[in-house]
């Protein structure tokens, strides 16, 4: 495991200075985590240098790591507390999964793809990350047996929300997705209460393709 230096500490800062703050991010929690987690842990040794960069990076098997503004928006909107239980679907290199993890009580996470999956849980268990549960399989269907969620996050962009997903948020729940096609889409945070759902469009968003039963149905 390398050693999480100094440089890395005052790049993570400025990464949170410019691009978080600056921006209009405001839940201490979520700053919070960003200052701690060691994003560069999260990608190749090739790419360590850029990981506090502005942008997303390739993370292997044609997927990415989102951009470090994206993923705190998406936290900030989940509106997360310590208590909360917190489905994921799209684990990828697992640092959103980290996010989460520093600020509720479990996050139960899904990869389709095995390799990401392998490597993601390794690093929960090098970081002590004990409150993370990651799965191998399809996250479209979401994970019935640990639902209902407080929260629920997707990320890779859908055609229109999952259905199961939907059935899966208790009442009081959040839930934050971009839908829209494999170019574009809009990131749409959903709340669910006793009267139905309520939608509201954050803005738009590139992410990769959520594939499998409810999402994209082809390679
Ligand atoms: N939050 C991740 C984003 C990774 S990209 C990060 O910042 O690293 C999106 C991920 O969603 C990819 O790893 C992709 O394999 C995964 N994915 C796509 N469709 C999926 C599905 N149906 N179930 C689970 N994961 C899926």
């Amino acid at each position: 495991m390398k050693k999480d230096s100094i440089a890395f500490e005052r790049k993570r800062e400025q990464m949170v200075d410019k691009q978080i703050e600056s921006r209009g991010i405001i839940d201490i929690n979520v700053i919070a985590a960003m200052l701690k987690v060691p994003r560069h842990l999260f990608v190749s040794e090739a790419l360590m240098c850029q990981a506090y960069g502005d942008y997303p990076l390739p993370i292997g098997e044609q997927q990415t790591i989102s951009q470090p503004y994206i993923v705190a928006e998406m936290t900030q909107s989940l509106q997360l507390g310590k208590d909360d239980r917190v489905l994921e679907i799209g684990t990828g290199s697992g640092y959103q999964t980290a996010i989460l993890a520093e600020i509720a009580f479990r996050v139960y996470t899904i990869e389709r793809i095995n390799s990401l999956f392998i490597k993601a849980r390794k690093l929960f268990d090098e970081l002590h990350y004990h409150n993370i549960v990651a799965r191998y399989s399809d996250g479209t269907l979401g994970w019935k047996a640990e639902s209902p969620f407080d929260a629920i996050i997707v990320t890779a962009g859908a055609p229109e929300i999952p259905e199961s997903l939907i059935k899966q948020l208790a009442i009081g729940g959040r839930m934050v997705i971009p839908v829209g096609d494999q170019f574009s889409q809009e990131l749409i945070k959903l709340y669910k209460d006793e009267q139905g759902i309520r939608k509201t469009n954050l803005g738009g968003c590139r992410f990769v393709k959520l594939l499998g039963e409810e999402g994209w149905r082809y390679q």
